[in-house]
């Protein structure tokens, strides 16, 4: 995609929104292989990466404004669908999930330039919306490398959006030391934080309206035509596992500097116990 193919000529009904929403395991249910070292995947309900809401939210907000539809992809197994309908149900317009074996055992890199690919193939996007990192990798690359292979300007830790129009998105973005506001041509995109917009509760007609949607499901060959389908999954990683070890969880120990908050943790402690 080049870099202004997409802001100019674009209009209420042409403006096309994508976000990158991670299907991630329920936390709740997450179950670990402790030999092994990795999280048990098979079987396990998947729901939107909570760092993606936010992102969707802010999608939506968008096309509120300026019209067009809201686009979200996903890389994941077929499991991954279920997450896609709840974001149908929180206001997108059409999901894509990117799932096929050949896009297993993916690093950032192979799976960023999956994601590329298909925005590429979609065509015509204006803005692309990531989350600012996952629950389960963590790595928070993933938006950063998909900006840099079609490149995208790219903004993260975008806590505000203070104005958008059809050619560029005026953000802020919390740096914890300072705060910066960026103003971002359009095509462009923003990896935002959690504070960016408060997700909205899913209707029963949204519900409704999920249920009976199409999830499209496109296979390393859709992106065939313009990607290298060996730089997708474990082919196109170059990062290598040496060893995966489960942190063992410390004592915990509280440090309390207040005389007198501490005296009454002590009691309220001794009374849990049963001491006094
Ligand atoms: C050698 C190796 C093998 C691996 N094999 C597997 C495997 O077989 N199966 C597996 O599930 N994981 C595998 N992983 C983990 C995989 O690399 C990450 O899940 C993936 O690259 C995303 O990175 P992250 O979770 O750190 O996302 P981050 O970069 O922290 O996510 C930031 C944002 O990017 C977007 N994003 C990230 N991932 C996706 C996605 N898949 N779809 C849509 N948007 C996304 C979301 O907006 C998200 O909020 C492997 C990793 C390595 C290093």
């Amino acid at each position: 995609m080049q870099k202004n193919q997409v802001a100019a000529g674009c209009d209420y009904v042409n403006f096309r929104i994508v976000v990158l929403m991670k299907p991630t395991p329920d936390p709740d249910k997450v179950r670990f292989d402790a030999e092994k070292g990795t999280i048990i995947r098979e079987g396990v309900e998947l729901i939107i990466n909570p760092y993606d809401l936010p992102a969707i939210e802010l999608a939506v907000q968008v096309k509120e404004k300026l019209g067009g539809e809201v686009i979200v992809i996903s890389m994941a197994p077929p499991q991954g669908e279920e997450a896609l309908r709840d974001a149908i149900a929180r206001g997108a317009d059409r999901a894509i999930l990117l799932t096929d074996r050949r896009f297993a055992g993916a690093d950032t890199l192979a799976t960023s330039y999956a994601l590329a690919s298909a925005i590429r193939k979609l065509g015509n996007v204006n803005l692309v919306i990531g989350g600012e990192k996952s629950i389960d990798g963590d790595t928070a690359q993933v938006p950063g490398e998909v900006a840099e292979m079609l490149g995208l300007p790219h903004v993260s830790y975008v806590s505000r959006l203070i104005d958008i129009d059809y050619s560029r998105a005026i953000v802020e973005s919390d740096l914890e030391s300072e705060v910066v506001t960026y103003e971002a041509p359009l095509p462009c995109v923003l990896q935002v934080t959690l504070n960016v917009a408060k997700p909205r509760i899913p209707t029963i007609k949204g519900k409704l309206q999920a249920r009976k949607a199409i999830v499209e499901k496109w296979s390393a060959d859709a992106l065939a035509d313009i990607a290298d389908i060996n730089r997708f999954g474990i082919k196109g990683s170059p990062t290598m596992v040496y060893r995966v070890v489960i942190p063992k969880e410390k004592e915990r120990k509280r440090i309390i500097l207040d005389t007198e908050q501490g005296v009454k943790a002590v009691v309220d402690l001794l009374m849990k116990e049963g001491l006094l």
